[in-house]
């Protein structure tokens, strides 16, 4: 690999890490309705403001000994390990599509995802704010992705419309929040790769719920956060539905 590469690499991982570190902060801050944008950093604990030192993504946690300066409170891992794969996806990114825009705009994409998923689990909702978000990205992306206008409107409509019919006949079966972001995702992907993100979401959700009640760990009233499979789902399609539309066809296809 050329030394350019290899620092793009790397590159990308820091930028990753630091743009994570600001999900985080979104992770908490949203849910509460506290501004994302204002106010410096502050443990959450012992409330101490915390300086640039004790904010570098990964190092500080290492150097910390992954508890606050002042307090000593352990900071959660997740924190951490949020930041460590956000290096990871920018890399994932930059793999796909090299010197191309459509790697800031897959990464812009994943990182929402991920606060989605996270406020998700944390909270059983998906923000609107951030649902338009992912609106402003599939604008911005629009002249980058090969997809016409009818198979986005196609793809707006293609799940979440039966989606929001079903939730008239079982009240709640399906979160509002996961319905706009699958109506949105649709948009973006056009419906062919939505249905391959739906299709990798239904599966991986499907097998983690059996997985749940064949151990009692929950029962069939239960809901369980579809949010984060979705993300899942629809991150891979984006990267990878051609090929995998392509993949499905060579085995199934006439
Ligand atoms: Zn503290």
């Amino acid at each position: 690999m050329e030394p350019i590469f290899i620092f793009l690499y790397v590159y990308m991982f820091v930028v990753g890490a630091c743009i994570a570190s600001f999900v985080n902060v979104v992770i908490y801050r949203l849910p509460l309705g506290i501004s994302v944008a204002k106010g410096r950093s502050f443990c959450p604990t012992c409330e101490h403001q915390l300086h640039a030192i004790d904010l570098i993504p990964i190092l500080s946690y290492i150097t910390l000994g992954g508890k606050c300066r002042y307090c000593k409170t352990k900071i959660p891992v997740r924190d951490t390990l949020l930041e460590v794969l956000g290096g990871l996806l920018g890399m994932l990114c930059f793999y796909r599509y090299g010197i191309d825009w459509m790697t800031l705009i897959s990464f812009a994409f994943v990182m929402i995802l991920v606060a989605i998923s996270m406020i998700d689990l944390d909270t059983m909702t998906i923000p609107n704010s951030l649902v338009i978000t992912v609106l402003i990205v599939t604008v911005i992306s629009y002249p980058f992705i090969d997809i016409s206008v009818i198979d986005r409107l196609i793809g707006f409509f293609a799940v979440s419309l039966p989606l929001y019919i079903m939730n008239y006949v079982i009240p709640d079966c399906f979160g509002g929040g996961d319905i706009k972001l699958i109506a949105v995702c649709g948009l973006m992907l056009g419906w062919a790769h939505l249905l391959v993100g739906m299709f990798i979401a239904v599966v991986i959700a499907g097998c983690y719920a059996g997985y749940l009640m064949l151990s009692h760990k929950v029962d069939r009233k239960d809901h369980i956060a579809f949010g984060p499979y979705i993300c899942f789902g629809m991150f891979v399609a984006l990267l990878y539905g051609e090929n995998l539309l392509q993949l499905y066809l060579g085995i199934f296809g006439p």
